[in-house]
């Protein structure tokens, strides 16, 4: 069994999870492209995915999703609520406040007295030139429109979103255009087990804030080797213990060091919300789990997700280190650094 890690941090979050038959992809939260390009680096052949995997919509982890999904025409898998957030993070918000509709009512008006205006004057080149005066008014900043390119809503600027909505509507029959669009969505239910090809997966809740945020643990059916994935998480409640025994390779999320983000440059609203019971672990959380609740079983302990500006690298691997202690040895407990920046080499068990 072989865990690739393409990329991991706040900037996006991308796994590979292999057996020998079958190939899964833990989010996709880098583009397609860079996805592909992670890929083909790490020695991972994109064709032979059979699924896409996700823990939760946040940004980090579907960047790519719906492109590459679409591009190697595959299923994703997904809990419900997490479709649907995901789901409601790419359609165009309908609702305006009062003063919004007040404004694009009267806006609608000024053009069909503008269309009325023409039809009166019976002239056909005089009719084109006022409704498009008055579209030109309509747009902040005096931006004009161009008729044809708002006809295809991948084309849709940000100066059109007063109308983006009907240029959707009239786009209901190409799969291309929805950007929700997926080959196939397959549901699971976090705390549940389910398989793919012949790797049993196993989804347990974490503290997040999201929909319905999973990690996992990946066991092929032949060899019993068991790989886990666990980032994004607040805290580590006994659920998560539960499910990280017996594991031999285990993605741990180690994503701050308190005093650097304490006194780093986030704002205190943010702050909080990185250090609350559904933001992300610390370093420190981390290392009390490997202290006191880790087996102390696993081959690798790659450590993830770790901030660009509230954590240093050197800072998480020595917290892990002293956590394990004299647990490690030259078979087991390697503690592996995952990157932003480029993927780690794939290890195999
Ligand atoms: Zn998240
Ligand atoms: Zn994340």
């Amino acid at each position: 069994m072989r865990m690739t890690v393409l990329a991991s941090g706040s900037k996006g979050n991308s796994t590979v999870i292999a057996s020998p038959n079958t190939t899964i992809l833990v989010d996709a939260g880098l583009s397609c492209r860079e996805l592909l390009k992670r890929m083909k680096a790490a020695g991972e052949n994109p064709s032979t995915l059979s699924a896409i995997l996700i823990t939760h919509e946040h940004q980090d982890h579907v960047t790519g999703l719906a492109v590459l999904a679409r591009k190697l025409g595959i299923p994703v898998y997904f809990t419900e609520p997490t479709h649907r957030a995901w789901v409601r993070s790419l359609t165009p918000r309908t609702t305006m406040t009062y003063a919004q509709w007040l404004d694009k009512n009267q806006k609608e008006k000024e053009v069909r007295a503008a269309e009325v205006a023409a039809q009166v004057a019976k002239d056909p080149d005089a009719a084109s030139v006022t409704v498009s005066s008055s579209w030109v008014t309509a747009q902040p900043g005096g931006a004009s429109i161009d008729l044809a390119a708002s006809a295809d809503p991948g084309l849709i600027g940000p100066d059109a979103d007063l109308d983006s909505e009907e240029a959707l509507c009239d786009d209901t029959t190409t799969a291309r255009r929805d950007p929700t669009a997926l080959p196939a969505v397959e549901y699971f239910q976090a705390g549940a087990n389910f398989s793919i090809g012949d790797i049993s997966v196993t989804a347990f809740t974490i503290p997040h804030d999201a929909a319905d945020p999973c990690g996992f643990v990946f066991e092929s059916q032949g060899e019993h080797i068991r790989m886990a994935i666990a980032t994004d998480l607040g805290y580590v409640p006994p659920n998560v213990k539960a499910a990280l025994r017996r594991v031999d390779v285990l993605l741990l999320e180690s994503n701050h060091d308190l005093d650097m983000l304490k006194d780093g440059p986030y704002p205190w609203s943010v702050k909080q919300r990185v250090l609350s019971r559904v933001g992300h672990l610390s370093n420190r959380a981390a290392a009390e789990f490997l202290s006191r609740d880790y087996d102390g079983g696993a081959a690798y302990i790659v450590l993830g997700h770790l901030s660009e500006q509230n954590n240093d690298p050197s800072l998480a691997l020595l917290a892990a280190r002293e956590a394990v202690d004299d647990r490690m040895s030259l078979l087991g407990n390697k503690i592996v650094l995952a990157e932003q920046a480029a993927p780690l080499s794939p290890i195999t068990l």
